[in-house]
């Protein structure tokens, strides 16, 4: 069976930019004008000889605002019916938010693995400030910088054994 990933999170955490480091680049198409992912993208990757699927959620249009009810539960739904494991990312810039609550609420209703992504750790300095995230009741958090690739190896790490 196909093991496949699926980046879920509010807009603007950084799920593409993760989503384009971690398949091949030509499969990932961005809208570069609104610098937001148009539709659901599939992209191929590979982690230590362990092959998967990587689904890049979101298409969020600027000024909806029916933001919860339109985009995330599609993604969540979409997650609950093909995802093997799901990365529910954060942003540590930002820090928890409502929207993030909201996301957690259905996520931990998913009978599958779900990793917690604490985003945009760009420095250790970064990255120590993304404890509040454990309110979140979800488990580990791991923080990454999708942005310059720090943490993401450990992640994947984890990720894989779960296939
Ligand atoms: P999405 O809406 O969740 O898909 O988020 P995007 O991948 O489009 O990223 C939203 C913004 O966050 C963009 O301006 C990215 O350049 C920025 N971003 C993404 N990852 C990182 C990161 O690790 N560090 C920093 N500093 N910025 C990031
Ligand atoms: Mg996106």
């Amino acid at each position: 069976m196909a093991n496949i990933v699926a980046i879920v999170g509010r807009p603007n955490v950084g799920k593409s930019t993760l989503f384009n480091r971690l398949v091949e680049k030509r499969v990932a198409i961005m809208d570069n004008q609104s610098g937001v992912t148009r539709d659901r993208h599939y992209g191929y990757a590979e982690w230590i000889g362990k092959h998967f699927t990587v689904i890049d959620t979101g298409g969020y249009v600027e000024g909806s605002d029916d933001v919860f009810e339109g985009e995330i539960r599609k993604q969540v739904k979409m997650a609950l019916g093909e995802a093997t494991v799901i990365l529910f990312m954060v942003d540590v810039y930002e820090g928890l938010t409502g929207l993030d609550q909201e996301f957690a609420n259905v996520v931990r209703e998913v009978n599958k693995p779900v990793f917690v992504v604490c985003n945009k750790a760009d420095t250790s300095e970064r990255a120590m400030m993304a404890g509040e995230f454990y309110a979140l009741g979800l488990g580990e958090v791991y923080t990454i910088s999708s942005a310059n690739g720090s943490g993401t190896g450990d992640l994947l790490d984890e990720v894989v054994r779960h296939f």
